[in-house]
């Protein structure tokens, strides 16, 4: 019988599929690895097993033991999985403008959610960063991932990722696109994809404008989950051949289109990964095998992205959810 063991060995091998409406003709191909179809509904779920596993192996992490992370989302639920599988308990900081259904969605996978204030400057004893240091040192068998700097992350793109990649195009991959947050996707699936092709695949790094990775000061942006205003040890600057700079209303328009038109309901880093992908496809034209990373789904982003008076409110909305062109803000 084909029955997984644990939704945890559901991890991975996500599919590629190609994106149809919103390739402007006489583009490239362009397909997306979709990995809200990962259990845990992002590609965080791929670094938890990562990271986890490594820290076994390495004695930090000891039977019993408690995972404490500053994460609101993604990465959170991926900890959470392997947490259950494996036994271990949880405590997830998130900052008090994480709303409550985010919050929630850690509680129900059985974490513990301790909430910071934003409004203090990082040395502030409560603040997000400090908390999380001195659980780590208050609780017994406590073990901090650390996603922004430990290498098991890139790690478990260089091993899944990449190679997933490359098997599913037959090796016809010519770029690989994704958004950059700690830079683990990025550097770890980019490493994969130039060491097999001797270096023919083209890596693009897809940051916010105002983020560092694009040269910005880490003015702010409405994306979430990229885009930093520091220099993140999971990233390694050499992978990347180009970094594209993508506006939040180009992103979040995106987004909309690639529910409506293209039948994926996602996150908006993903809709900001596509618009690079196309302009990248367009650019190099008809031959081009273009692979966009699309790293969560869209049901989390239902009242800001998915909302038209949200939209409207940054001044963001091109066209209503009902298909309208926008005219006067609502
Ligand atoms: N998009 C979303 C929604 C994310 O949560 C993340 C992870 N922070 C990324 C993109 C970027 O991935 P990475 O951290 O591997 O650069």
């Amino acid at each position: 019988m084909r029955i997984a063991n644990h939704v945890v060995d559901l991890v991975g091998n996500t599919p590629l599929v190609k994106l149809n409406s919103v390739v402007k003709p006489g583009s490239g191909l362009v397909a997306a690895k979709v990995e809200y179809l990962n259990p845990g509904g992002s590609s965080k779920d791929r670094i938890a097993a990562g990271m986890v596993d490594a820290a076994e192996a390495s004695g930090e992490l000891k039977p019993g033991g408690t995972i404490v992370e500053p994460t609101s989302g993604n990465t959170g639920v991926g900890l959470a999985l392997v947490a259950q599988q494996r036994g271990y308990k949880c405590v997830f900081v998130c900052p008090d403008k994480v709303g409550e259904d985010k919050r929630n969605v850690l509680k129900a996978y059985g974490a513990e959610v301790v909430v910071c204030p934003t409004a203090v400057p990082p040395e502030h004893p409560d603040s997000y960063y400090n908390v999380s240091d001195r659980l780590v040192r208050e609780i017994e068998g406590a073990w901090k991932p650390n996603q922004y700097a430990n290498p098991a992350g890139p790690q478990s793109h260089y091993e899944t990722t990449g190679p997933e990649i490359w098997r599913d195009t037959d090796g016809k991959v010519t770029h690989f696109v994704a958004g950059v947050g700690t830079g683990g996707t990025i550097t770890g699936t980019g490493r994969y994809l130039k060491e097999i092709s001797g270096g023919k695949v083209k890596v693009v790094g897809v940051d916010p404008e105002g983020s560092v990775y694009s040269g910005g000061t880490g003015r702010p942006y409405l994306v979430e989950g990229v885009g930093e205003d520091f220099w993140p040890a999971a990233y390694d600057p050499s992978i990347p051949d180009e970094i594209i700079a993508v506006s939040d209303a180009d992103s979040f328009d995106m987004t909309r289109r690639l529910a409506r038109e293209d039948g994926l309901l996602v996150g908006g880093s993903c809709g900001m990964a596509v618009v690079a992908a196309l302009r990248v496809a367009e650019r190099e034209g008809p031959d081009a095998v273009v692979v966009v990373l699309l790293p969560d789904g869209g049901r989390g982003y239902m009242a800001k992205i998915f909302n038209d008076k949200w939209m409207s409110s940054y001044g963001f909305l091109r066209s209503t959810l009902d298909g309208k062109a926008a005219g006067e803000p609502l």
